[in-house]
């Protein structure tokens, strides 16, 4: 390989590299759908009405974890209280 030769390829390299850069660049501004994680426009929250009501599901039935799991523990605290008003 002569020096010109390698003079070429590093042209070459420097541009591809430049390249990369200017395609990151372009992909950069996005944001990732919460349900699934695609690449999306930065003004969207979700790639499609589908995610959306999905991850609205999803919310939701974590809601009602929740309020099920509080539900419970506050009837565990009243039946303590009890308990232990009845023993006194
Ligand atoms: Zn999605």
């Amino acid at each position: 390989m002569d020096e010109k030769k390698i003079m070429e390829e590093l042209m070459l390299l420097k541009r591809e590299v430049e390249n990369l850069k200017e395609e990151k660049k372009s992909i950069t501004p996005h944001k990732h759908c919460l349900n699934c994680g695609i690449a999306i426009p930065p003004d969207k929250t979700f790639c499609s009405k589908k995610c959306e009501e999905q991850w609205n599901a999803m919310l939701k039935k974590k809601k009602i974890n929740l309020y099920v799991w509080m539900a419970f523990m506050a009837i565990l605290i009243v039946l303590l209280f009890v308990g232990m008003g009845g023993g006194l």
